[in-house]
């Protein structure tokens, strides 16, 4: 999300004159944009504001900003009180960046960090900053109105509100005729999406009845986008499972160009754990909703953010995590120790009472059992030819490319005489945890 609101930036300030440099020495500006999901990332990025306060040194002129959730989350502290920013800009306030600029050149304090209702973007065409020219990320909704106890987005990036599905399509269009090969439609909770002539999900009750009628929801909109961009792969993330429908699911069995891939968040395997995260389903019913993806997309990847030592986590829990895992064999999986957030729900009500030491022998525990599932999982694509849209160089070895499945598997082949962008049928024939490694037919090529 951070990337693709970078590339929003990118472009309000190119609009305004300024050029992107890849080179710290040359920039009057640098602009951070910064995640506050977890401590770790906030302390990352405290690393970095002193590294690039270091570079006032030699070079006078250089203004250094925060830009994203740890500027809504801390607003002037890093300015004021640490000195560590010239100004200070959240996640719905980048189109005030020229105003707010001007102020820092006129040495003001220079900070906006007001959540709107309404603020997507959509107008924006994104410049594509860290390009390859074949992958692309769109927005399709901000913000999010589900109140996970641990999360912090809710009070970075506002209400959630879905943008219109003209103007989503109006910037894939612009993806298609630069050539680009595969888009992912982004949001906190995609399933969510809903337009009904506004997007804020709170008013959609206060819509009329012929609005409610004409309502586009997720599916419509996948509907809509793989139907306009046949040769064009579309993904999705993220997936809230309590938002998923069966329609999103037969839409995506219905398009050869969605990829069958779903990123299904689930963050515990026990039920007592799950309702004091405020996740709004249980175990079985997420266990259900796996059922029904392998019924209707029989190779569905399937993968999932887990989190350790959730407050007041026993071993008891953990164990359902584990036999949850086991029970649903994912293909990939994203897991965190449980980081306590200022101001969300279970920061201010429960206690973060698993040691350190704890969480992190739990989240080993998952993490080598999903490494397990993953090397299960990619040796059923051994001998099968899998259609695969090659996205770069492999970092291993230059004579190799690198390229994803439909099923968002890494797969890595012999170069021969193809191109960036190209999607090739690759013949699999080893695998390890993360990567299939594999040959290309050349009686067919
Ligand atoms: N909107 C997405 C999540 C985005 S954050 C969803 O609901 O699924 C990505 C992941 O970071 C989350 O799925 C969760 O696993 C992890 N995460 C969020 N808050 C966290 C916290 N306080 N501590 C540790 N991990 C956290």
């Amino acid at each position: 999300m951070n990337f693709a609101d970078s590339e929003v930036v990118a472009s309000i300030l190119k609009k305004d004159g300024y050029q992107l440099t890849d080179n710290v020495n040359n920039a009057n500006l640098v602009l951070l944009n910064t995640c506050s999901i977890r401590d770790k990332a906030e302390q990352t990025v405290r690393n970095k504001l002193k590294s690039f306060n270091s570079q006032k040194k030699y070079n006078k002129n250089l203004k250094v900003g925060l830009l994203g959730c740890m500027a809504e989350r801390l607003k002037e502290k890093l300015l004021e009180e640490e000195k560590m920013v010239d100004l200070v800009v959240g996640p719905d306030s980048y189109k005030d960046l020229p105003n707010l600029l001007d102020e820092v050149e006129h040495n003001q304090k220079a900070v906006n960090v007001i959540l709107s209702k309404s603020e997507t973007y959509g107008d924006i065409s994104p410049v594509r900053i860290h390009n390859n020219g074949v992958n692309a990320f769109v927005s399709i909704t901000r913000g999010c109105d589900n109140m996970c106890t641990f999360c912090v987005v809710p009070f970075t990036r506002g209400r959630e509100r879905s943008r219109d599905p003209k103007s989503i399509h109006r910037e894939i269009n612009e993806l298609n005729n630069k050539g680009y090969k595969e888009v992912t439609l982004l949001g906190q909770n995609v399933d969510s999406y809903l337009w009904y002539g506004g997007g804020a999900k709170k008013d959609f009750e206060k819509a009329s009845k012929n609005q409610k009628k004409n309502s586009q929801k997720f599916s419509n909109l996948l509907e809509l986008v793989a139907s306009s961009f046949p040769e064009i792969r579309f993904r999705f993330s993220t997936s809230n499972p309590q938002d998923m429908t069966v329609d999103v699911i037969e839409t995506m069995a219905k398009y050869d160009n969605i990829c069958n891939y779903i990123h299904l968040p689930i963050q515990s395997g026990s039920n007592r754990i799950l309702k004091k995260m405020n996740r709004l389903h249980t175990r079985e019913e997420y266990i259900k909703l796996i059922k029904k993806i392998r019924e209707i997309i029989p190779n569905c990847g399937i993968s999932h953010d887990m989190i350790t030592g959730f407050p007041s986590e026993t071993e008891r829990d953990h164990q359902d995590t584990l036999s949850l895992m086991e029970e649903v064999k994912y293909d990939f999986g994203y897991m965190f120790a449980y980081s306590e957030r200022p101001g969300t729900y279970a920061g201010r009500h429960f206690k973060d009472d698993i040691s350190p030491e704890l969480k992190q022998r739990r989240l080993e525990e998952i993490i080598s059992l999903q490494q397990k599932h993953s090397y299960e999982r990619n040796k059923r694509f051994m001998g099968l030819e899998c259609s695969v849209l090659i996205d770069k160089s492999s970092k291993k070895s230059n004579n190799f490319w690198s390229g994803r499945t439909s099923e968002n598997n890494v797969v890595v082949f012999p170069k021969y005489n193809f191109s960036l962008g190209d999607i090739v049928n690759v013949e699999v024939q080893d695998c390890t945890t993360a990567t299939l490694i594999g040959d290309v037919n050349k009686i067919k090529v």
